[in-house]
């Protein structure tokens, strides 16, 4: 089921729960009140006026009335704003402007969360108050007419209750989905951080993240796990002749080539200027080797032009260095490897792989 569904039906369970303990402790309370605590204590109201079957049915509604108030008391924990906090608190912990801007947002709900638990709290207390105060007064009734507004005053205290309580709870929701939505704004604001916004590839920073989990998952499950560092040839030649803006074309078509030729668990980021990394778990250097060789292929024989003048820009090739990570290694000295390899290959005369 929707957890937003169970949100919403939770009062009511907790109501129909509250109404069926009641009904049962009250085939209990019935025959028990009937034959012993009603004739001792009711007997002299009774005797004043009021009869036992008024005073049965006051009895009754203290108990509902008590009842209705500690479900009123349960309603304010809703632990879904705690959880949607305790998880955003983890989040906006992390630098960033549209991080501190979120901070400010859910600190001012959590601000208006406090204040409507603390009235509706002072609002709990004085219903508890007038109940027990009611309860005390109703031994010293005596006309069924002192009855009738001792409950008429119980009903429109409960009312008032359950109008605070229907209020807050609104309140709550409307605080809840205000949560919500923040948090899939923070979801967006970190996608849009961990991503480069020139090839829409992942970035530094998320490829640093990605080969730690990797280099540690690598270890527990020992399984091979590779790394290719690729870096376009000659490229400031390219912004020289063609210009920048056409040099950041060709970087977004080398990138949608590297994209295309990797699936499932591969990950794919902008390393930085003109170069591109990609891990690759659960993968031999073999297989490693094989995709970085295929990579350089099709980018050799790629008949590049730049869309607005439609110009050929002539050959674009890459070299790349492959490593497998080793036994006990770090992710700075697997990078290290794989970075000495594209420079072997670049010494070598560029536009190769190596490993
Ligand atoms: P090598 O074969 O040795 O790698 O030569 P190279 O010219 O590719 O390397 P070099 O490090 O001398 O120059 C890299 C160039 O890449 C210079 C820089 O302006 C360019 N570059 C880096 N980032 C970008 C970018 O985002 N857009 C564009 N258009 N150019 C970039
Ligand atoms: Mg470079
Ligand atoms: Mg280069």
């Amino acid at each position: 089921m929707n957890p937003d569904h169970t949100e919403k039906l939770r009062p009511l369970i907790v109501f129909s729960a509250v109404g069926l303990g009641l009904f049962a402790a009250s085939l209990i309370i019935w025959p028990l009140w009937i034959n012993r605590i009603a004739p001792e204590l009711l007997g002299a109201a009774a005797e004043n006026g009021g009869t036992e079957s008024q005073n049965l049915i006051v009895f009754g509604c203290i108990i509902g009335l008590t009842c209705l108030n500690l479900v009123t008391l349960m309603l304010p924990e809703a632990p879904t704003i705690e959880d949607s906090m305790a998880q955003i608190a983890e989040k906006i912990a992390q630098p960033g402007s549209m991080a501190q801007e979120i901070e400010r947002e859910v600190s001012a709900n959590l601000d208006r969360i406090i204040a409507l638990l603390k009235s509706h709290s002072e609002a709990s207390r004085l219903y508890s108050a007038s109940l027990e105060n009611a309860g005390r007064n109703l031994i010293e009734l005596t006309s069924p007419e002192q009855l009738r507004v001792a409950i008429g005053f119980l009903i429109t205290e409960n009312n008032k209750m359950r109008k605070e309580t229907n209020d807050l709870q609104t309140n709550l929701n409307e605080s809840h989905q205000q949560i919500e939505n923040l948090r899939e704004n923070l979801e967006v604001a970190e996608e849009t951080g961990m991503r480069d916004p020139l090839t829409s590839l992942w970035n530094r920073r998320a490829f640093d993240h990605m080969l730690e989990l990797q280099v540690e998952t690598a270890i527990k499950s020992n399984t091979p796990t590779c790394l290719i560092l690729a870096d376009v040839d000659h490229f400031k030649k390219v912004n020289d002749s063609f210009g920048h803006l056409i040099g950041d074309e060709i970087l977004r078509l080398v990138s949608n080539t590297i994209s295309k030729n990797v699936k499932g668990r591969d990950f794919v980021a902008r390393f930085g200027g003109e170069e591109f990394a990609l891990i690759l778990p659960q993968t031999s250097l073999e297989n490693a080797l094989k995709l970085a060789m295929q990579i350089r292929h099709q980018l050799e024989i790629q008949k590049w032009f730049v869309s607005k003048r439609n110009e050929p820009v002539g050959t674009i090739t890459a070299s790349f260095g492959v490593a497998q990570l080793q036994l006990g290694e770090s992710k700075d000295a697997f990078i290290g490897r794989a970075d000495s390899k594209l420079y072997e290959a670049k010494l070598a005369g560029r536009n190769r792989v190596a490993s």
